[in-house]
């Protein structure tokens, strides 16, 4: 028996492992040291896996809940905001949760090999969890549109990359069609087993918040993700883990923003690459989520986009990706329509050092003082002393 089974099993009824910083450590220290089995055991009875399933883990998920009073501060009326920090998973985004369900069950059926068209983020996670799985990675990629922390882990995981000279859009569609045509799994999102393991984002939330916020901002690109977080709220719901339902709250970049222009876009431009997408996948299913949840589709430029991205690396140390910040730039942008008091609870998808050139481009060199005299009178100077 793995360690991780281990610890599943000790959890009476199968129960979610409960947070590391919740768990007391056995007489022995032994949780502690063993620590997050990863999503699959630690939600195993709320996935489609059995006790044979070959679980493909980097032991991905429990990424943490962080408030953030420069966001609530801005909004008043005793709102709290808090992110979800989801860059923080093994590969950087929370793309591992979804990858990690679909690579094990790709595993579990045999396959030899996956495939899926990317914005980055996606690439990074099928490369990591199909080596991990001992299988071949193609990832399908917009030539020059990829930021160069996801085009670097895609080539350091060791997948064949496939740069092409077209968007998103067409690659998702090559993917599908090579699928069909040769032994390769497809893991893109309209791979179900994505949404599965998406969806204990939700579940995340909820343990850490105690209840469902009432709203829930997320960024939207395929669609994917908000269709997942839905999806996990209400399983959690039906079973009386939480006692409410959040309105959904979906921001894209107002470049490349179907969901709120109602019809594809068919040249999407943001800075936000992750979300450079213009016909999404899960676009019937992100409408039904909003009907739903009561939500909304906004779009958010990309000016407001940095904005965000800046308070939040500069004022709280939280740094997100560029996409990521949507999901708080959009808060901001329609906080006039948030309830006081209301918890709310924003997704930071991916993590700020797989875009570093953005970083840096959108960085003010007031404060970056380059090519000093290597003497103490100079640099004490430069401080203000
Ligand atoms: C994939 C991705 C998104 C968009 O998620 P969808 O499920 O495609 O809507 C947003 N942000 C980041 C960082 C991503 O990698």
């Amino acid at each position: 028996m793995t360690s991780t089974a281990a610890i599943a099993t000790a959890q009476p009824n199968n129960q979610p492992v409960p947070n590391r910083s919740d768990s007391q450590p056995s007489t022995n220290g032994r949780l502690l040291h063993q620590g997050w089995p990863g999503l699959i055991e630690a939600y195993r009875r709320y996935l489609p896996v059995t006790d044979s399933t070959p679980v493909v883990t980097l032991h991905e998920g429990n990424t943490p809940l962080i408030p953030v009073p420069a966001v609530s501060d801005r909004i008043g009326k005793g709102v709290k905001v808090f992110v979800k920090y989801d860059g923080l998973n093994p590969t950087g985004s929370f793309k591992d949760r979804g990858m990690t369900m679909a690579v094990t069950k790709a595993k579990e059926e045999g396959a030899e090999a996956v495939i899926c068209a990317s914005t980055g983020n996606t690439s990074a996670a099928a490369a990591a969890f199909a080596k991990r799985g001992r299988m071949k990675a193609f990832v399908v990629i917009p030539d020059g549109y990829v930021a160069m922390g996801k085009l670097a882990q895609a080539l350091m995981y060791g997948a064949e990359v496939l740069a092409i000279k077209g968007n998103f859009d067409r690659a998702l569609a090559m993917v599908r069609e090579i699928s069909d045509k040769y032994p390769v799994k497809l893991v893109n999102s309209v791979n179900p087993y994505r949404l599965q393991g998406q969806k204990t984002g939700a579940f995340e939330v909820v343990d850490a918040l105690g209840d469902a916020p009432d709203w829930l901002c997320i960024p939207v690109g395929n669609a994917g993700n908000i269709t997942a977080y839905w999806m996990g709220f209400c399983e959690y719901h039906q079973e009386g883990r939480c006692g409410k339902l959040p309105r959904m709250m979906g921001f894209q970049a107002a470049g490349s923003a179907p969901m709120v222009a109602g019809h594809p876009i068919e040249n999407p431009e943001t800075i936000a690459t992750a979300i450079r997408i213009g016909n999404p996948a899960s676009y019937d299913k992100a409408i039904a989520v909003r009907e739903a949840s009561q939500g909304a589709f906004n779009s958010v430029t990309d000016e407001e986009i940095l904005d965000a991205y800046k308070i939040l690396a500069g004022e709280e140390g939280v740094f997100c990706e560029p996409a990521s910040a949507a999901s708080v730039a959009g808060l901001l942008k329609v906080k006039d329509e948030v309830p006081a008091n209301a918890k709310i609870v924003c997704v930071l998808t991916g993590n700020g050092l797989k875009d570093p050139q953005t970083a840096i481009d959108s960085s003010s060199n007031a404060n970056y003082h380059q090519g000093l005299e290597a003497d103490l009178e100079t640099v004490a100077k430069v401080m203000g002393f």
